[in-house]
């Protein structure tokens, strides 16, 4: 198929922002791609399935450089054109274009596979040498490009594709699509069964072809195949808690570490996946070394709390102190060494051959009792106990924070798992401090002896797949970095994320997820939620988060006592 083709889907998609249109334009393009559902990774401005964490690995840098050998600009030009347009998309578009009218520069066809084709090599290219084959692949590209379609090559290497199409859009256009449902009630019902398949699976092209040929239900969970995790909604306290999940409930310490899921595939392969489905085995070999020496088992899925400890006190440290072992990828041994970790494990999903989504948790847990064989400092069950009495669980609740662990979690004992969503089946209880996970979009650099730092940043929370603002903070960070997360240290991370610049303002893909606290919320007609927070400050970076995991408009909104 031609490229041109998408580029006008992706076209028509960026000129209109609501919902609906967008799913009928997605529905009726999905007709076109149903014998090659790869394709459908194209309009989630990806190349590869949502588990597939492979990177193109292709910087702002790297483009300019391509646009200029393209269009035989000087760098420097090119560089003023994105001071100016603020999206290297549109530069290749406008420069590109001003050049092939003058050449008449191509013409080949380009192809949806071709486009394809080039771009799936460009993770596989690394090291010395490479970045000129990966600079190559893209001037093959945009040599046969029209403007328009140079413009979303562009923003597809750079992972911003800006036509605003999220999971739960292109879930409703395989919804329409497929089952062309009759009213609002067999769409909301369609749209589960989707949802649910892709939380098991966590690629859209199998999603499509099985909800295309009615099979959804022949998804099954894979071990090595990451499936979203449960999420839990909060407690107000413990009589709210017994409310939600019923009584008699099970308790848990709720650990302050980090979740991992924990594959043990068939042929005996351990894998390791972070709550954002990405790969950490290889960070963690203690973890792997821990799974096959303790845990009975061909096969399984073990969904697990990674905590921090100190190698000389063995008091719990919180998950900031460990964080850094997520994204370490050398000398792992060493800070192993210096900052260990213990596995508590809560909860199991498939156990040799057996899916266990449907099993209450209850025997999930008992299950886990048996096949675990416990060694403190290595690997634990999460702590719990089983009870209906509020005085009991007051008791534990103390406990859990008097080893410095975050709070507790509630559960019902006959309630299923389900990947993906937040249902009521457990819940959070932590004491009241008032902080929420939100995204940064944007920031702006400092002054005075602040300058060459960004020092505030816009935070948002979402709604669907929409990000709204809910106001700028500028406290938490610190100005040396030997004091905790600095603004030099953000800075760096921040700079790398830059899609748009205007003046001393910055705009930035949406990666980068905080913990900010603040005082209270308010009505304010100053962001896009409607909402602000007062006197915010960051407390933390959630490295483990993305941004499908930060707070609703609905959660912001119960704050002020709104509805949600
Ligand atoms: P929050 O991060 O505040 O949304 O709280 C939910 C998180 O608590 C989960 O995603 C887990 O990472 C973590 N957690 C710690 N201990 C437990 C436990 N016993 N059961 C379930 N989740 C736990």
């Amino acid at each position: 198929m031609d490229y041109l083709k998408l580029c006008n889907i992706y076209h028509a998609l960026e000129s209109t922002t609501k919902g609906l249109e967008k799913t009928e334009i997605l529905a009726e393009f999905l007709g076109d791609i149903r014998n090659d559902p790869k394709l459908i990774y194209l309009l989630q401005g990806n190349i590869f399935a949502d588990y597939d964490h492979r990177e193109l690995g292709i910087s702002h840098q790297l483009v300019i450089k391509t646009i200029g050998k393209v269009g035989g600009i000087p760098e420097a030009d090119v560089v003023d054109a994105f001071k100016e347009l603020g999206d290297l998309g549109k530069v290749a578009e406008s420069l590109l274009g001003n050049k092939k009218k003058q050449t008449a520069l191509f013409s080949n066809k380009l192809s949806i596979e071709k486009v394809m084709t080039n771009l799936q090599r460009l993770p596989s290219l690394e090291g010395k040498g490479t970045v000129e084959i990966k600079i190559g692949l893209i001037v093959e590209l945009l040599h046969s490009a029209t403007p328009m379609e140079a413009k979303y090559i562009v923003r597809t290497v750079l992972s911003d594709l800006k036509i605003g199409v999220g999971s739960g859009i292109l879930r409703d256009a395989i919804v329409m699509h497929c089952f062309k449902p009759k009213d609002i009630q067999d769409k909301k019902m369609y749209a589960v069964s989707v949802q649910e398949a892709y939380d098991k699976s966590t690629d859209f092209a199998e999603v499509f072809t099985k909800a295309c040929s009615n099979e959804l239900e022949k998804i099954k969970l894979k071990p090595g195949k990451p499936v979203k995790v449960m999420l839990f909604p909060k407690a107000k306290n413990i009589e709210d808690a017994f409310r939600i999940v019923g009584k008699p409930a099970a308790f848990e310490y709720k650990y302050d570490g980090f979740r991992v899921m924990i594959n043990k595939e068939e042929n005996g392969q351990i894998k390791i996946f972070t709550r954002r489905l990405e790969e950490i085995t290889t960070q963690f070999p203690d973890i792997v070394e821990y799974i096959e020496s303790h845990v009975k088992g061909k096969s399984f899925i073990l969904d697990a709390e990674a905590v921090g400890f100190d190698a000389k006190t063995k008091k719990y440290t919180d998950f900031q102190a460990i964080s850094q072992r997520i994204r370490r990828k050398h000398d792992i041994n060493e800070i192993m060494e210096k900052l260990p970790i213990e596995l508590a494990v809560f909860d199991i999903i498939y156990h040799d051959g057996n899916n266990l989504i449907e099993m209450p948790f209850g025997k999930r847990r008992k299950l886990i009792e048996k096949i675990v064989r416990e060694e403190e400092f290595k690997i634990v069950l999460a702590k719990q106990i089983i009870t209906d009495d509020t005085k009991v669980v007051e008791n534990f609740y103390g406990n859990a924070l008097g080893e410095n662990q975050e709070g507790l979690m509630g559960k019902n004992l006959s309630a299923p798992y389900k990947p993906g969503a937040r249902v009521g089946y457990a819940v959070k209880l932590k004491p009241e401090d008032k902080d929420l996970d939100l995204v940064i979009t944007g920031a702006e650099w400092g002054t005075g002896k602040r300058a060459g730092w960004l020092t505030s940043f816009n935070v948002a929370c979402r709604e669907d797949g929409e990000l709204l603002q809910v106001g700028k903070v500028s406290t938490g960070l610190k100005e040396k970095p030997e004091e905790g997360l600095s603004f030099g240290k953000m800075t760096k991370i921040l700079k790398k994320l830059a899609v748009e610049e205007h003046g001393r303002k910055i705009v930035v893909k949406p990666e980068i997820i905080v913990a900010v606290q603040y005082q209270n919320v308010q009505k304010s007609p100053s962001y896009s939620s409607g909402y602000a927070l007062r006197f915010p400050r960051i407390v933390r970076m959630r490295e483990d988060r993305d941004v499908g995991d930060i707070a609703t408009i609905g959660e912001i909104k119960e704050e002020v006592g709104d509805k949600k």
